[in-house]
């Protein structure tokens, strides 16, 4: 398996921040309670569609007590438009309620912030990576394809992806990592058709590599 070089991961992410400067999360907020309603919202579901939703939605829900003023039934029906709904209602509300045993403070750890009800790995590391700049590197389905097309790991699924991708990515690019990567994945790398003609990547790039002697082939 090929091996990047620091050199190497300079190339990418001096290229990812040229094509993405200030990269940051697309989804909207204004309170951490927010963000992380948001990040529930947005499992199996795009972030265009929970800002449609939580454009209207958080003129009313602005921390954990509005979710439980509203109540659960009225919550789902806001919100029905968003893949799960019915689930992902259930535990906000639920959360809700937890964090109003809690002065209504948002978990600032990663640790802490998985005993809350449906908050898995990922979701905890997109909210302690926005809202308390830490430096680490939530894995989406964008990223495992980057990643692996690029030789930073070569796994098969997400999770594995997630347990090397911190050990790999060299310190100094683990705060601009994820949105970069992210908005490459979105925009440029994507999973079909991705725009390769002007990539400056096309060196680095197993995917590139491989298409393009099916094409010398032919
Ligand atoms: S060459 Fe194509 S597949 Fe490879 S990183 Fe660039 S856009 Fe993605």
């Amino acid at each position: 398996m090929k091996k990047l070089k620091d050199s190497d991961y300079d190339i990418i992410f001096s290229y990812l921040e040229e094509l993405f400067p200030n990269a940051d999360t697309e989804l909207h907020f204004n309170t951490p309670f927010q963000l992380l309603v948001a990040v529930i919202l947005s499992a199996q579901t795009t972030d265009k569609q929970v800002n449609k939703v939580t454009d209207k939605l958080f003129q009313t829900i602005k921390e954990p007590q509005d979710v439980l003023n509203m109540g659960l039934k009225k919550f789902e029906k806001s919100i029905n438009s968003i893949n799960l709904y019915r689930n992902k209602a259930k535990y906000i509300y639920k959360t809700s309620e937890i964090l109003a045993l809690n002065n209504w403070e948002i978990p600032k750890t990663e640790e802490e912030l998985i005993k809350l009800p449906w908050v898995w790995e990922k979701t905890a590391k997109v909210v302690v990576y926005v809202l308390y700049k830490k430096p680490v590197i939530a894995v989406d389905t964008h990223v495992h394809r980057v990643c692996n097309r690029l030789w930073i790991v070569q796994t098969k699924t997400a999770l594995q992806t997630s347990k090397l991708l911190e050990e790999r990515i060299p310190s100094q690019y683990k705060l601009i990592a994820h949105h970069c990567i992210i908005l490459f994945g979105r925009y440029q790398c994507m999973a079909r058709s991705p725009k390769c003609e002007n990539c400056r990547l096309q060196s680095l790039c197993l995917y590139f590599t491989k298409n393009h002697q099916k094409k010398c082939l032919k």
